[in-house]
């Protein structure tokens, strides 16, 4: 907080276990509200006396090129911390962070390229700028998920922009949050210009989404708590929102597609990350003619994944992150059975004796209307629905209140065309999903969330607009 560490003193603590492993592996303070008053109090005198906002587009991109040098210099430590937090395989945290850092690299150019617009063929009388400016102090809510990405890929922006920020995680997985405040102050961010505080939603993130002093609000988690956020600020100061939130995402597989590569990259689409992904290709659409096929086809894929202990460099899929979400999964596959869903593989916890994690599970005889084609589960399960029309594919992958992602898989390049231009979603892959970096924006449409992160995108979302008006010469005057 304001560029320094504030002891833990007499506050409450909370333990995180290692979901892999069953033991005690970081300890954090459960902020008070007070605690986050200072804090954005901090970030408030630092935006508001220009510390950070008033330096010029080349300072603010040397301290977000530091950054990244430091995120990369931190990479083994970030990655373990996000392994023994979130359960995530080490190999993938690895290359997580990496991507953090380019994301802060690629950040520092928006430092110096971001700019408005100007008109000149308002008359001989009149000139006319649009200039970018900062929204302010900026809370910042992240998940659990992906803690590290989903932060770097929102504090490059928000400081690119000129904003300061109050972030806090997600009270399971504080730890790289924390790290990454000590190294911006490393790299020379000015004090006060990123504050962290840890803790419970219901309380100080709560605190947080209602105060009064703060600009901007950038949210990332459940569609469920997004609304509240909606609620918090109409009812407080009308705070700009940015929402990421849930998505039930489509993966559309054509007959004409290649079908090893559809296979695979629907294997991972839905194993990545435990499923525990918000982009996670949870819908599989399949042309009729080769449906059973193709189900074959990813039960393979699913029984020659490498499920286990996430410290092994040699595994795929880790744990599941907490407790409360492992048992989530697990009533939706009870759910599935119940309404009539044929379970093809899968649906069982994995005994490592310790920690908790489910092998991959994917569903026959699925409906539309069933909870598990509709609810965001956040786990390894996957529904196979087959489609005889392109117009099926696209009114079955259109059937969802999210819009967060989609992928199709065809050779045929006006399928492709046609179902990217007609599925409502933020984020699309053509014979390829989960890719990313930091040009290509991310968010959702309805009720995946507003806003856009990353890319120019990103960092725009972050600012408001001004428009100035230049009068030149001498006025004609209303009173003559
Ligand atoms: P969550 O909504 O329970 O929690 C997200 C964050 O909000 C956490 O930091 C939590 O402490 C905080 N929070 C909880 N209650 C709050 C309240 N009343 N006021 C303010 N803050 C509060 O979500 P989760 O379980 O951590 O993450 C899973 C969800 O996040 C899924 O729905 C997933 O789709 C979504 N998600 C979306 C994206 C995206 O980019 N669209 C990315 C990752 C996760």
């Amino acid at each position: 907080m304001n560029g320094a560490w504030v002891p833990a003193g007499d506050r409450e603590l909370f333990d995180r276990q290692s979901p892999a492993h069953g033991v005690p592996v970081t300890r954090v303070p459960k902020c008070t509200v007070e605690d986050l008053d200072a804090a954005v109090d901090a970030a408030r005198r630092a935006f508001d006396d220009r510390r950070w906002s008033g330096l010029n587009g080349q300072a603010r991109a040397a301290v977000l090129l530091r950054t990244g040098a430091l995120i990369r210099e931190r990479a083994d430590e970030i990655a373990y911390f996000e392994t023994l937090e979130n359960g995530k395989p080490i190999s993938q945290a690895r290359a997580e962070v990496l991507g953090c850092a380019d994301m802060f690299e690629y950040a520092s150019g928006l430092a110096r390229s971001l700019h408005g617009d100007s008109f000149n063929n308002l008359g001989d009388g009149l000139f006319g700028l649009v200039t970018r400016e900062p929204v302010g102090v900026v809370g910042l809510i992240t998940p659990w998920n992906f803690p590290f990405l989903i932060l770097c890929e929102r504090v490059p922006y928000i400081l690119a922009s000129g904003c300061t920020i109050v972030a806090k995680p997600s009270e399971v997985t504080s730890a790289t949050t924390l790290i990454l405040a000590e190294i911006l102050s490393d790299a020379g961010l000015p004090d006060g210009c990123m504050n962290v505080v840890t803790g419970a939603g219901s309380s100080i993130g709560q605190a947080l989404i209602e105060h009064p002093r703060v600009d901007m609000l950038s949210f990332t988690g459940s569609t469920a708590v997004g609304r509240r956020v909606v609620e918090a600020a109409g009812k407080s100061n009308f705070k700009k929102l940015g929402l990421e939130l849930g998505g039930k995402n489509p993966q559309i597989v054509f007959a004409d597609a290649d079908l090893e590569d559809a296979a695979d990259g629907v294997a991972f689409g839905i194993g990545f990350n435990t499923g525990q992904c918000c982009v996670s290709g949870s819908r599989l659409i399949v042309e009729r003619s080769v449906a059973d096929d193709f189900a074959r086809m990813v039960q393979a894929k699913f029984d020659k994944v490498r499920v286990g202990d996430p410290l092994d460099e040699a595994t795929q899929i880790g744990a599941i992150t907490t407790e409360a979400q492992n048992a989530t999964i697990m009533s939706y596959i009870e759910r599935g059975q119940a309404e009539g869903a044929r379970l093809i593989c899968g649906g069982a916890q994995l005994d490592m004796g310790r920690g908790q994690f489910i092998v991959p599970t994917l569903f026959g005889d699925v409906t539309r209307d069933m909870s598990i084609a509709r609810e965001e589960i956040f786990g390894p399960v996957l529904t196979i629905m087959p489609f005889d029309t392109i117009e099926e594919a696209i009114e079955i992958a259109n059937d969802t209140d999210y819009g967060l992602a989609a992928s199709v898989w065809t050779k045929n390049i006006d399928k492709a065309l046609t179902v990217t231009r007609q599925v409502q979603a933020g984020r699309f892959w053509v014979n390829t999903t989960l890719a990313g970096g930091p040009e290509l924006p991310l968010g959702g449409f309805r009720q995946s969330g507003w806003g856009r992160e990353a890319g120019i995108y990103g960092v725009e979302e972050y600012t408001q607009v001004k428009s100035v008006h230049i009068e030149i010469g001498k006025r004609d005057h209303w009173v003559k």
